[in-house]
């Protein structure tokens, strides 16, 4: 009990967490433009309130900025108290898409590599938060039950995601695209958070999580986490030789089966809990009145004498590194998707720049700020963005052109291009260019620079106006609707059985009554 009580307040922490680090993200980005000092221009402003809050705490550090720069990014990858720390996904992606090794990402993932070896797939159960979401969706299908909604229950390979995950990082190295980030729950979660937060577009995230939970709703429960996550996949496979797992004491067992329907790993912790697939949650041990289920510290699975080999798994385990070995040796890369070495995608993750309206960015040995001007412009109006780019050791001005292309992201389809490829050379040792952002959205400013005979192409993400959230907003009502629809029903069933059953118990005695006359 007190194990699950745990667990649960680990959950909603990480979430808080998650909460927490994305509305520092914006202060930061308040405070760097010097709006937090002036009352006047934090009014109305998204997240004004937890800014103002925040600040006076900020603002009692020693070193707010290294505080700042410390403590950002998502599940996908973060850095907590100055400590990088990605997800071993996000770095195989990357590893897969650019072929390149960087020793800042493989640091990044130590921590929970070595977590995930001791502990097993306890990031599932204990950490992302799609678990929390897909229990309770697990709790709602029963919701559906007492509305005489018979959701279906069909069962898929737990296999199927040991596939994906070797096709995806074999088509990722095929594409330089990294692909897992687009439907990998936490990091999906993380996106929605940080979207809702900096009053961005939610609707892919929104779209992406709402087909998993319907689908495990109506026709199959846990079907991402057991079958199809190749996150999952990942951990599982880092935690087959977990020596903490939970063992069955079968001198106490009474094959009273109480744990088997519970486990949400889909599979028997009698027989089957010293498998990959079982992530340490625990709720088997909570359902087991004989006590004999429990947590061990051992020797490793595969190191002990008697045990099983399977060899389905392990030859899983070798696809996965044949065809990431594969992979890197296809021609195809793509830089963009790291930023020294850590894996990024947009601001969103652990970027490491300083959040602020002055957007700077290193590569080689350059260091490049892009400043804007307005900091968040308005649609229609011509915004000044202006490149300093210097040479960090010997402080000279980059004196080649540089190119500048504008995208308007789009939630659906293909990015849509605002300002096509202009190259421009230096001016009093600044790259100047004036591009007019038609409509409220987020913006891909690229500048491409030759450094040390090879083209890198720096992205800069750029919020323009209020992005409109109002896809997001239909998106939630109608799921709110549906939850609420099913809860009336399933009330109104539940009241009219009891009626039905009062009724049948008043007449019963009549009827007996009558027999007896006869
Ligand atoms: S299987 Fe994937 S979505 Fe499910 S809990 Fe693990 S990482 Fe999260
Ligand atoms: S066997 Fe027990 S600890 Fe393992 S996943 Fe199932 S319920 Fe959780």
């Amino acid at each position: 009990m007190i194990l699950q009580i745990t667990r649960r307040c680990v959950q909603i922490g990480v979430i808080l967490y998650l909460c927490g680090v994305v509305s520092l993200s914006l202060y930061a980005h308040y405070r760097s433009a010097r709006f937090v000092e002036d009352p006047q221009l934090m009014a109305g402003l998204r997240g004004e309130a937890i800014s103002r809050a925040i600040h006076p705490f900020v603002d009692s550090l020693d070193d707010p900025q290294t505080f700042l720069d410390g403590t950002k990014g998502t599940l996908w990858s973060m850095r907590l108290f100055g400590v990088s720390i990605s997800d071993p996904l996000a770095a195989a992606e990357m590893l897969a898409a650019s072929k390149t090794i960087h020793w800042p990402m493989l640091l990044s993932i130590l921590i929970p590599v070595l977590l995930t070896v001791i502990l097993g797939r306890v990031f599932c159960s204990w950490i992302c938060p799609a678990y929390l979401l897909l229990e309770i969706t697990g709790k709602l299908r029963k919701l559906l039950r007492l509305a005489e909604i018979e959701p279906a229950n069909v069962q898929y390979s737990h296999a199927n995601k040991y596939i994906l995950l070797v096709v995806g990082l074999l088509l990722t190295a095929c594409v330089s695209v990294p692909i897992f980030a687009l439907i990998y729950p936490p990091a999906v979660i993380s996106r929605l958070v940080h979207a809702w937060i900096f009053g961005t577009a939610a609707t892919a995230m929104l779209v992406i999580l709402g087909a998993i939970v319907l689908f495990e709703l109506f026709v199959s429960p846990r079907w991402w986490c057991r079958t199809m996550c190749p996150g999952g996949a990942l951990y599982g496979l880092l935690g087959w030789a977990r020596p903490v797992r939970v063992k069955l004491k079968s001198d106490l067992c009474t094959g009273c089966m109480e744990c088997v329907p519970v486990c949400e790993a889909g599979i028997n912790p009698i027989t089957e809990s010293e498998s990959i697939e079982c992530d340490n949650c625990g709720v088997c041990l909570r359902h087991c009145g004989d006590k004999a289920l429990v947590f061990t510290i051992g020797l490793p699975v595969v190191l002990q004498k008697n045990a099983p080999r399977n060899r389905a798994k392990k030859n899983v385990a070798v696809a996965t590194v044949i065809a990431f070995c594969c992979g890197m040796l296809l021609p195809a890369t793509a830089a963009a998707h790291h930023i020294l070495g850590l894996p990024h995608y947009s601001y969103k993750e652990n970027y490491p720049q300083r959040p602020t309206l002055e957007y700077p960015a290193t590569t080689g040995p350059y260091d490049i700020i892009l400043t804007s001007y307005p900091g968040i412009p308005t649609p229609g109006e011509a915004a000044n963005l202006a490149f300093y780019i210097k040479n960090r050791d010997t402080n000279v001005a980059f004196s080649e052109s540089v190119t500048l292309r504008v995208l308007q992201t789009s939630t659906f389809g293909d990015n849509i291009t605002i300002l096509p490829p202009t190259t421009r050379p230096p001016f009093d040792n600044e790259f100047k260019f004036h591009v007019i952002f038609p409509e409220d959205g987020e913006y891909v400013v690229e500048l491409s620079v030759m450094v040390e005979g090879r083209m890198e192409v720096i992205p800069f993400l750029m919020v323009v106006g209020q992005p409109s959230a109002t896809m997001s907003m239909v998106i939630l009502v109608g799921s709110l609707l549906v939850v609420v629809l099913v809860i009336i029903r399933a009330v109104q069933r539940k009241r009219r059985r009891a009626r039905g059953a009062a009724r049948v118990a008043v007449r019963l005695p009549v009827a007996t009554l009558k027999q007896a006359e006869a």
